[in-house]
């Protein structure tokens, strides 16, 4: 199998690179990636001898044309894109730049190129906030994202579809819950509370920390993907998610624990971030009757997850700025 991984160098990407390499023994891989601030080659470093990486922008049509006519991918799988909510409150222009331009230009691309099938990685924050009453959303719920990143995802989802049926494009498009686990940017939730403590400032709880996610091993989403590779339909949408439902309080509280922390003396509840969700929750049983399940729980998966960031300071000290180390990144 040929497989072209676009944004490849970031947290997701590399890890199913990685799971690529190690189990798909006959994946011929290249990874396409910008290199933004959240894509390092460190991230591949494991496996660069064993795969083909190029320098590119996704929204630069005629380089992503000329590398797809050249490696002739038989799945494309696309993971680039802008991801902190943080950043697209305070500037939610390259989110649109990405996200929707990023996308559209990658369907131009294979609408040109007919050959491979387009995997495209959107996100549960699409379907928006769900009510405490509500049931868990199904491939079907209708989209009402709430911040500028989950609306530019949604937008690209919407582009998908539309290529799907108005010019055949073959696609699959696959919605995973919140990941975490080694080589995520210090930004998001769980490194930040993990580097944090590391570096003696307390962890920070946006408002009252009641807001639910569903947290996956990135291991784990990495098999989901690669099942849906092998044994989805295309035409197609997949949640994929772990029933592993914890607040952030909850979290934040059981990362302080497991890193011998006193609670009172190292959380702070902070002002609540503009438009935050309280609630997502997907069904997934259809990517379940491909007989994928996740193997790590929650608790096992922190554990895996600090043990990384303490052993590897040299991979995230480089990069901490201000959405690590202020205690309300977004400006507003
Ligand atoms: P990340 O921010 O760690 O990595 C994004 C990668 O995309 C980086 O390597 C970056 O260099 C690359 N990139 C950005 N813009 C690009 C462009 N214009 N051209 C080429 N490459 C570009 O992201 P992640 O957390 O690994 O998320 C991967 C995908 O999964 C994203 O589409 C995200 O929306 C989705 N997702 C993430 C989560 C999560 O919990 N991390 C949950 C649901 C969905």
């Amino acid at each position: 199998m040929r497989v072209m991984v676009l944004g490849g160098a970031g947290f997701m990407g590399s890890n199913f690179v990685e799971f690529l390499v190690r189990n798909a023994r006959r994946a011929e891989v290249l990874v396409y990636d910008k290199l933004t601030y959240a894509g390092r080659l460190e991230n591949l470093r494991d496996v660069l001898d064993r795969i083909e990486f190029v320098k590119g922008d996704i929204v630069d049509e005629r380089m992503l044309g000329e590398t797809v006519q050249r490696f002739k991918p038989e799945v494309v799988v696309n993971f680039a894109a802008e991801t902190h909510v943080d950043r697209s409150i305070n500037e939610p222009a390259p989110f649109i730049r990405t996200n929707v331009l990023g996308v559209f230009t990658v369907l131009e691309v294979l609408r040109k190129y007919r050959d491979a099938l387009y995997v495209h990685i959107s996100t549960d924050e699409v379907y928006g906030d769900l009510s405490w009453t509500q049931e868990m959303a199904d491939e079907t719920w209708c989209l009402r994202p709430s911040s500028p990143y989950s609306a530019s995802k949604a937008a690209g989802d919407l582009f998908i579809t539309a290529y799907g049926r108005t010019y055949g494009i073959n696609y699959t498009i696959v919605r995973p819950c919140n990941n975490y686990g080694p080589r995520q940017h210090p930004e998001k939730l769980i490194p930040r509370t993990i580097i944090r403590l590391l570096l003696g400032k307390p962890a920070t709880i946006y408002g009252d920390g009641g807001q639910v996610r569903d947290w996956l091993y990135v291991q784990d989403f990495a098999e989901g993907l690669y099942t849906v590779i092998k044994k989805g339909e295309s035409h197609s949408i997949y949640n994929i998610c772990a029933h592993n439902f914890a607040s952030v309080r909850q979290i934040v509280e059981m990362i302080v624990e497991m890193m011998g922390h006193d609670p009172s003396e190292s959380i702070v509840y902070v002002r609540g971030r503009p438009g935050d969700d309280r609630r997502y929750a997907m069904k997934c049983d259809r990517v379940r009757s491909l007989g994928w399940t996740p193997r790590v729980d929650l608790r096992e998966g922190l554990r895996r997850t600090i043990e990384w960031y303490k052993s590897n300071r040299w991979w995230w000290e480089p990069i901490l700025d201000e959405y690590v180390l202020s205690d309300t990144p977004w400006k507003l």
